[in-house]
């Protein structure tokens, strides 16, 4: 359907590049242009209401335009000192204050904050300070990067080739030389038949040791890893994983990221998705619900040993050649502190604790569905996969799009979620009520209802 003439979405069309979004498509139907948020609600140009199952990209915690205290916070810091910059021993005071914080809320001691604006950029900086200290460090061999299939880590070119996602590669000549893959810890894709999760945990540790003594301890720097795997699909590895995983790393002196770009902030409930799932980071990377997705702000957590490295390299060279103008823009981290304090004084992450049982009752109501091959979740996030063959597990055929149909059709039952092939990801903002996430999962059933009835009618069956 065309949009209609001189409206937003014939506008954006006519005017507007979107990322992740085919061109072509846009170009014919016009954008979806969501013109205000309330609570966990938004509004498109016709006020038609939806219920943001998303948190819009997994970042607005606090929902949409209900916390002036947001507001005044960053129009206070722009009075104030609207902008200054790290660069040269410079800083705002505000960032000062937001770093400290960080560092306290570390869930293992962690030394030093290093400021961006977004994940793919923390993630890329990350790179380039393991390389930087394994140079500085005299084994500048140490330096190819183990992430996993599935993965997302972002967009810029390091981020992008540590994305294990075939779409980002593809006529980007990418990935980046160095970039090691190992398995995707999601028990139900790749588990064996009959393999138990503690036993495929084992062979995902037993195949990254394999991958490492193949390639070469003395070469591998790092391993990267979301402690749930959020845009690959929302992924939650075994319970095991993480300790036997650390274990291999540990024992060649490979560096762990944790990524908490989706899981930090109350959203898996713990403060981290590190504890939830048992990671010990040597570095993390966050952005997101940092500032409950109200201005861009992104971090790297470094620990004293990595930032001794980099400190040392850094006297060498006179100094940390690598900084970004906008790296702890004062306005961004006024809006993170307080929506820090918004979390405390909210209690998140009991909060979040209180809705996991609701929200994973409602999820896993689907289990029994025909179309349904697993329902996962943890804390306030999760998916479900539908399958075109329960017993086989057997996908529907890529070009059926089923997944992203889904999603069209949600709009019509006024529902935002998100697809990732044929599982539709939940990640609603963390203060959604009990009443609302049983009426999300509401909306989704009347969703799945209409594709099974398309599905039928087509034949697809
Ligand atoms: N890491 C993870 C785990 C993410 O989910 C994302 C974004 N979805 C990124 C990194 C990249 O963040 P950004 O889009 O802010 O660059």
């Amino acid at each position: 359907m065309s949009p209609r003439p001189n409206s937003l979405a014939a506008r954006d069309a006519a005017f507007h590049l979107h990322g992740y979004t085919n061109a072509q498509k846009n170009e014919q139907e016009g954008g979806f242009v969501i013109t205000r948020g309330k609570g966990i609600y938004v509004y498109d140009e016709n006020g038609k209401e939806y219920l943001d199952g998303m948190a819009a990209l997994w970042c607005s915690g606090l929902g949409f335009g209900e916390e002036p205290r947001l507001t005044q916070a960053a129009v206070k810091q722009m009075q104030e000192l609207p902008f200054y910059h790290t660069f040269t021993q410079k800083v705002a005071s505000v960032t000062v204050e937001l770093a400290e914080k960080l560092v306290n809320l570390a869930p293992v001691p962690m030394s030093k904050a290093y400021f961006c604006n977004s994940g793919s950029e923390a993630n890329d900086t990350v790179v380039k300070m393991i390389w930087y200290i394994n140079n500085g460090l005299g084994r500048p061999q140490k330096k190819k990067i183990i992430s996993r299939t599935k993965a997302y880590h972002g967009v810029t070119v390091a981020a992008a080739s540590l994305t294990g996602l075939p779409g980002l590669h593809i006529d980007f000549d990418l990935p980046i030389a160095g970039i090691l893959r190992t398995d995707c810890p999601h028990h139900y894709r790749f588990g064996n038949p009959g393999e138990s999760e503690e036993d495929f945990a084992t062979r995902c540790a037993e195949s990254l040791e394999k991958l490492i003594l193949r390639e070469g301890p003395d070469t591998i720097a790092a391993m990267f890893a979301e402690p749930v795997m959020g845009a690959g699909g929302v992924i939650i590895p075994p319970k095991t994983y993480f300790a036997k995983i650390q274990a291999v790393l540990k024992k060649y002196d490979i560096l762990l990221v944790a990524d908490e770009v989706i899981c930090g902030f109350g959203r898996t409930g713990n403060f981290w998705g590190s504890q939830t799932m048992g990671v010990t980071p040597d570095i993390m990377t966050m952005a997101k619900q940092l500032s409950a997705g109200v201005l861009p702000i992104a971090a790297v957590l470094v620990n004293q040993r990595v930032y001794e490295a980099l400190r040392d390299n850094s006297a060498k060279n006179t100094v940390f050649g690598h900084g970004i103008t906008y790296s702890g823009h004062p306005v961004c981290a006024a809006v993170a502190l307080e929506t820090l304090k918004i979390y405390e004084e909210r209690k998140i992450v009991d909060r979040v604790r209180a809705l996991e049982p609701v929200f994973l009752r409602e999820l896993q109501r689907f289990r029994e569905h025909p179309l349904v091959g697993e329902c996962r979740g943890v804390g306030l996030v999760g998916a479900i996969e539908l399958v075109k063959d329960k017993a086989t597990r057997q996908s529907f055929d890529a070009s059926l799009a089923v997944g992203p149909n889904l999603v069209r059709i949600a709009h019509n039952h006024g529902l935002i979620i998100r697809a990732v092939g044929d599982s539709l990801a939940f990640c609603p903002p963390m203060v959604i009520s009990e009443a609302e996430v049983v009426d999300m999962f509401v909306r989704f059933e009347k969703s799945l209802a209409d594709v099974a009835e398309w599905l039928k009618r087509d034949g697809h069956l």
